[in-house]
């Protein structure tokens, strides 16, 4: 094992304190466990109050620069991090897991998404005025405060930029604290972005979830939380809030449905987009399909089609250009998935593993799963209604649509789903009976919901939406400023 060393781009963003050297923690490959990535810091109490309070004090400027000047600080900073792109991902994928592409998508996110609210924030400083018999009121947005933004491992690099940047452009000052799973290509973005903004803007509090990530969000300073997670972990999150009525925005799980209508025709192209949809990042996306269902008439011609297709699949190192999946992200998420596909076959499912294992891949060591298919399970089956985030699927078929869609909303959750037809329109129509923040049709997968839609969840899927100004919204407050002298037409009595 190599020397723990803090990063120093993980410096770089700490606010200076001492701390962090106390305690290091390893990042380990998820393909070679044995193999260091990196280390990363465990902070203590006191340094997340330290980096609170440099946040909050860093609030005023942050604000006072205006709108239009923060959005020329944030361009400038998504040029610079449009350098190091490859760099970046590589490093992604050695402590996530997840195939080269993924990591260029996933780092590369994060000057799209910067530039995309830069522009934004030229229109945000403009004020509403409205004008009565009475006076005036000016209607303006203003930032929350300091901002706490929890990210998970799956897409760290994007999720955090997801929410970070809008709070950015709002005039808030923000304290990261990201997977201690997956923290070293995000804490490099983020100290490439500090440099560029005024000192105290852009803090990364390292530490595990339940220490740090806890101590942040019941932090008395802390005005917003920005959380991307689990479910259990967003309803711990939500309770350590109350204690200060901290405002809260949840990103959480889902068990997504894809619904292939009757009208679909099921070729190659339409079974390789559900393969896409489904084992993206070994299956450890939030809104991938978690559960497939199809009319009757086309079920077994799709499973068979579906199978073949799934195994085309090579899991092996992300790194290698021949896999096209990576191994899971952990060990616990390894076990979890190997005992949901046990439990499927205790309860008379047929679980077929497919794809093949990349002959380079140290296959003893990793947290590599083969692809599997399930089927001859009923909707009630565990790996129906659960969020399984790992390389498998259920496909079971329906009768009629009123089916499919009762099936479809029969969850806790309400992430996405998606319909597959020819008849765009029909889909469409049916796409408004169903429970989801996003309903696509005809794609399902990272890229199917764009900056310009809302995203976020319904039911314990989440609160509140991201993208677009839906996401400024939810990390600004509306303030009235008013000036009405005609009291004596306020309602109540003339005199007291
Ligand atoms: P997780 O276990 O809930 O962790 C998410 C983040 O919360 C991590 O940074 C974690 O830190 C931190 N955390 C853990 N316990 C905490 C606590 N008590 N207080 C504050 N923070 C705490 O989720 P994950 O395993 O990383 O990610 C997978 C889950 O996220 C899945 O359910 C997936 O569906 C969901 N997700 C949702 C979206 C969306 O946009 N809706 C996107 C991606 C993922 P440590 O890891 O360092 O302990």
């Amino acid at each position: 094992m190599s020397t723990p060393t803090l990063p120093a781009s993980t410096a770089a963003v700490l606010s200076g304190s001492a701390d962090f050297a106390a305690e290091l923690a390893p990042v380990l490959s998820p393909a070679r466990p044995s193999e260091v990535v990196g280390w990363y810091a465990q902070a203590s109490a006191a340094v997340v109050d330290e980096v609170v309070r440099t946040a909050a004090a860093a609030a005023p400027l942050w604000d006072g620069l205006g709108a239009p000047e923060r959005g020329r600080l944030m361009a400038a900073a998504a040029t610079a991090l449009e350098d190091g792109i490859a760099e970046r991902a590589e490093l992604l994928t050695r402590e996530q897991g997840k195939v080269l592409w993924e990591s260029r998508l996933d780092v590369g996110g994060a000057p799209r998404l910067l530039r995309y609210y830069a522009d934004l924030a030229s229109t945000l400083d403009a004020e509403e005025v409205v004008r009565d018999e009475r006076g005036m009121t000016v209607i303006r947005r203003v930032p929350m405060g300091p901002t706490v933004v929890i990210v998970p491992w799956n897409y760290p690099v994007y999720l955090c930029m997801m929410v970070l940047a809008p709070a950015l452009a709002a005039g808030n000052p923000v304290i990261v604290k990201p997977s201690e799973l997956a923290p070293l290509a995000l804490t490099e973005t983020l100290a490439i972005l500090a440099s560029h903004l005024p000192p105290g803007v852009v803090n990364v509090v390292p530490g595990s979830g339940p220490e740090t990530g806890a101590a942040l969000v019941s932090h008395p300073l802390v005005r917003k939380v920005l959380f991307t997670g689990g479910t259990r972990t967003g309803q711990s999150v939500l309770r350590g809030a109350a204690e200060n009525i901290t405002s809260v925005s949840l990103e959480l799980g889902g068990n997504d449905p894809a619904i292939v209508l009757e009208s679909a025709v099921v070729d190659d192209e339409l079974v390789r987009e559900i393969r896409r949809s489904v084992y993206t990042c070994t299956g450890q996306v939030c809104f991938n399909v978690k559960r497939i269902y199809v009319h009757r008439s086309l079920y077994d011609d799709f499973v068979d089609r579906f199978k073949a297709a799934v195994d085309e699949i090579v899991v092996g190192d992300g790194l290698h250009p021949e896999s096209t999946i990576g191994p899971l992200n952990n060990r616990s998420q390894w076990e979890s998935v190997t005992d949901l596909l046990a439990r499927t076959e205790g309860q008379g499912g047929t679980v077929d593993v497919l794809g093949r294992a990349h002959p380079e891949a140290r296959w003893d060591e990793g947290h590599f799963m083969l692809p599997s298919v399930v089927t001859g399970v009923g909707h009630e089956a565990t790996v129906v209604g659960c969020e399984q985030f790992g390389p498998t699927v259920p496909i079971l078929p329906f009768d009629d649509e009123d089916e499919a869609i009762r099936m479809a909303n029969d969850t806790e959750f309400g992430l996405a789903a998606s319909v597959w037809s020819d008849d765009v329109d029909h889909a469409l129509a049916l796409g408004r009976r169903l429970e989801a923040g996003s309903v696509f049709v005809n794609s399902h997968r990272v890229g199917s919901s764009d900056m310009t839609m809302p995203f976020g969840g319904m039911k314990r899927s989440g609160l509140g939406r991201n993208h677009g100004m839906w996401a400024i919204e939810e990390c600004s407050e509306l303030q009235a400023l008013s000036h009405r002298p005609d009291t004596a037409s306020f309602p109540g009595p003339p005199t007291t």
